[in-house]
């Protein structure tokens, strides 16, 4: 609280020297990427602001039912739509992201552009690309920060339905419903104080974990019975999932979240990953337990990064190389990550 403080005299300033203010989110956005751009943009709009929001790609079916999602751009959808607003901003908010990369296709246009910059974000290791870095990796999301930003900026008095709705579902999202992630007492405080705002707590929890269809039932089913395979001498369990396996259990967007971290159910497992093959490369998701680095591992070797415990990468070729390589490399380097635990 204390700490965030120092920055928001200066976001205030931003926020009032500026009359077109943007708010983009990370490509693949999830669920705490979608919340704390909302709430953030209820607030703004609370004040007279003139917000308009932007996603590098599309949001996945469980986000679809918030208050203003209608109204994000999906940049790879309404390209020039998304051209002109990044072009008439005069200050851009990126949120739950820190590296420029993260913005996708849009990524040229938004770092060319003039207007003023600004990360709101808690992944570790920001990159230096905006003109205000508020970035605060102790909080369990983007949504938290944005809370207490709002909540000072506001002398404490913004409680709008949508705003603490936006809030919440970040940081029940991006804690896996306060199973995983580095909440606090602090966030259950803040998730007291919105859940006073009235907000339908069941109604919420229904539309993000009790949504599923029944193929996506089967394909988790799938998954653990027919594609995990455990490494028991290095705590690691991995699912590999083929676009033919996807295709079978007729996916959509969204059907895979969460499967990485079943592994880590498991007595013993510290280290789950998930690949899935895409067109031309593999999309590798990766949990651990404890102090085991997963980000560190995802950037040493699958160009990716992320937490400590929730990070993410890609290998250029096939399934069948992505597999034997992280096979190989963790099996080398398994001591070297897990030193520390
Ligand atoms: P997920 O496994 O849910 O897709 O991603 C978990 C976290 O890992 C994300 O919040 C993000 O921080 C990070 N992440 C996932 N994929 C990538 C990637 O390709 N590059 C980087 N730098 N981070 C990623
Ligand atoms: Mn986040």
């Amino acid at each position: 609280m204390l700490e965030l403080s120092k920055y928001t005299k200066e976001l205030s300033k931003f926020f009032s020297v500026s009359e077109n203010i943007l708010l983009i989110c990370h490509i693949n956005p999830d669920g705490d990427a979608i919340g704390s751009q909302l709430a953030l943009y209820h607030y703004l709009k609370s004040v007279g602001k003139n917000a308009s929001m932007i996603s590098p790609n599309h949001l996945q079916e469980f986000l679809k039912w918030m208050e203003g999602a209608d109204l994000i751009n999906i940049f790879i959808r309404n390209r020039e739509k998304c051209r002109k607003l990044i072009l008439d901003a005069d200050l851009i908010v990126m949120l739950d992201f820190n590296q420029p990369d993260r913005l996708g296709e849009a990524e040229d246009i938004v770092i060319s552009s003039s207007a003023r910059k600004i990360t709101i974000d808690h992944h570790l290791n920001p990159q230096s690309f905006t003109d205000l870095i508020i970035s605060d990796p102790s909080k369990c999301s983007t949504s938290e920060i944005v809370y207490e930003l709002v909540t000072i900026l506001n002398d404490g008095h913004f409680k709008s339905k949508p705003f603490a709705e936006s809030l919440y579902t970040g940081i029940i999202t991006d804690t896996g419903n306060f199973e995983h992630g580095a909440y606090t007492s602090r966030t259950l405080r803040i998730v007291a104080d919105l859940l006073d705002s009235g907000i339908a707590k069941e109604k919420i929890l229904n539309l993000i974990y009790n949504n599923f269809s029944v193929e996506r039932m089967r394909l988790q089913g799938f998954a653990l019975n027919e594609r995990m395979v455990i490494m028991p001498d290095f705590q690691t369990a991995y699912i590999i999932l083929t676009r033919k396996d996807l295709e079978l259990y007729k996916h959509a967007k969204g059907d895979t979240e969460g499967f990485v971290n079943l592994p880590l159910s498991i007595k013993g497992i510290i280290f789950s990953a998930l690949f899935i093959e895409k067109e031309g490369f593999v999309k590798l998701s990766f949990r651990s337990k404890g102090q085991f680095p997963s980000n560190e591992f995802a950037s040493e070797y699958f160009s990716g990064g992320g937490h400590l415990n929730a990070s993410g990468g890609e290998y250029p070729g096939n399934l069948d190389n992505a597999v034997g390589f992280f096979v190989k490399t963790l099996s080398e380097n398994f001591t070297r990550f897990n030193k520390n635990n």
